[in-house]
């Protein structure tokens, strides 16, 4: 018996109920013979909840005072764990990221993990404890100051100890059972996924999948680390994420993967673009060199009476104040006539290696939509993925409608989802 590393969701241990109950799962896997590392989130919507309190007390409250505030919510939770499993009657003990040796760069509020060097949780291990570790956390190399990795950065954290570990698996421990389909709390009939290559999965997830988080993912690819991703409220076996299908289950690729969508985006149209070289350069530098990340971009023929053009592209709503001044800072430069931001859209992509090979997808994807009576206002495609951007108010519909016409649908029991708020 190996070493397993377990993390759980905040909603997982959203009060004391929850914690004890979670003790408990921890405790047979120890008992099971394993040796176990857990990582843990802020319990329910502790994170949220100190966000709300620091923007009451300052509107822009990033870096390092806001990194030391939010690692509290983790330190709570991974404080509480060890004491109900010392309560079983089990050796444990908790760190932080910074004593778990999660070293990462100084950006904070996104910092990345560059090494980790969990000396100490190997000897709390080998003196024969549960060893519980804070997620979503580290210190920083050159300043040592405490940093976090994103929200929901505790997956990354739980797959960078399972490889710095090398442990057998890293399970992640949810509010579903496991990747499904669809997001469950939209297509009730969305069906649960036995297995999942990297490949897929890192798909989902950078369009809107919220189960597991892209670098979270990618991290498993590079470090090959198998994810078992399944609820902390049943018994049942999950999704597992790896390169292969594990030998005792053989499960095909499935042509199509999934349905994910997103709601977190928006699009900026710049309206009248000289159709000349050098223009659309000059406006994504605008946007790069305020560390914007953009995600879909179209530009439109132009039309030959004026040689304008416009040239669409979508960004997280959260970058959107800050893109639309760097973009009017450049609009004499550039010479564009105006620019149109719209918040109000939904990003629905299908996702599955199996299209490489499958002619008619993307016909059968734009069909689903139109009987749906959804539009379509851009398209991007990669090998794997086809993605839309539609009105918000259409998303649930268009998610539906295509998840039933790849005959995704799941003929069995609904989906069920077992906690959270969702928020
Ligand atoms: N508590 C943090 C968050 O909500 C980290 C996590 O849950 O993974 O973003
Ligand atoms: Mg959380």
């Amino acid at each position: 018996m190996g070493l397993v590393v377990q993390k759980y969701g905040g909603s997982s241990v959203a009060d004391a109920e929850g914690i004890k109950r979670v003790a408990k799962r921890i405790v047979d896997a120890k008992k099971s013979g394993h040796q176990v590392v857990v990582v843990v989130s802020a319990m329910g919507d502790t994170t949220d909840e100190l966000i709300d309190l620091a923007e009451q007390v300052s509107p822009i409250p990033a870096g390092r005072e806001f990194d030391m505030l939010l690692t509290a919510g983790e330190r709570i939770s991974m404080a509480l764990l060890a004491m109900a499993i010392k309560n079983l009657g089990h050796e444990a003990q908790s760190f932080t990221g910074s004593q778990a040796g999660v070293i990462t760069d100084s950006v904070h509020n996104k910092a990345r993990i560059i090494d980790v060097t969990p000396g100490r949780i190997r000897t709390a291990l080998d003196e024969g404890n549960i060893a519980i570790v804070a997620g979503f956390q580290g210190v920083s190399q050159d300043k040592k100051d405490i940093t976090t990795l994103g929200r929901g950065g505790s997956d990354t954290t739980a797959v960078a100890l399972a490889a710095a570990l090398d442990a057998e698996v890293c399970e992640i421990y949810t509010d579903v059972d496991g990747v499904f389909t669809a997001d469950p709390r939209v297509v009730k009939k969305a069906r649960k996924i036995d297995w999942i290559s990297f490949e897929d999965m890192l798909e989902l997830a950078s369009s809107g999948s919220k189960v597991l988080l892209h670098r979270c993912v990618e991290y498993a690819r590079r470090y090959n680390i198998p994810i078992h991703v399944r609820s902390s409220f049943s018994g049942l076996q999950g999704t597992w994420v790896s390169n292969e299908p594990r030998g005792d289950r053989k499960v095909e690729q499935a042509i199509i993967s999934g349905v994910a969508h997103d709601t977190s985006e928006a699009k900026i149209t710049v309206v009248g673009v000289p159709d000349k070289p050098g223009e659309a350069a000059a406006i994504f530098r605008a946007i790069a060199d305020n560390e914007i990340n953009i995600d879909m971009v179209v530009q439109n023929v132009s039309a030959a009476s004026t040689g304008l053009t416009d040239i669409s592209f979508t960004l997280p709503k959260a970058e959107g104040r800050k893109a639309i001044d760097a973009l009017e800072k450049q609009k004499a430069g550039v010479g564009f006539e105006s620019l149109r931001y719209d918040d109000q859209i939904a990003k629905i992509s299908l996702v599955g290696a199996g299209m490489k090979t499958n002619p008619g997808v993307t016909a059968g994807f734009f069909e689903a939509l139109s009987d749906a009576g959804v539009n379509i206002e851009l398209i991007s495609t990669s090998e794997i993925r086809i993605s839309v951007v539609t009105r918000a108010e259409d998303v649930t519909e268009a998610v539906r409608a295509v998840h039933t016409a790849f005959g995704l649908d799941s003929d069995s029991d609904e989906a069920v989802v077992y906690g959270g708020t969702g928020r």
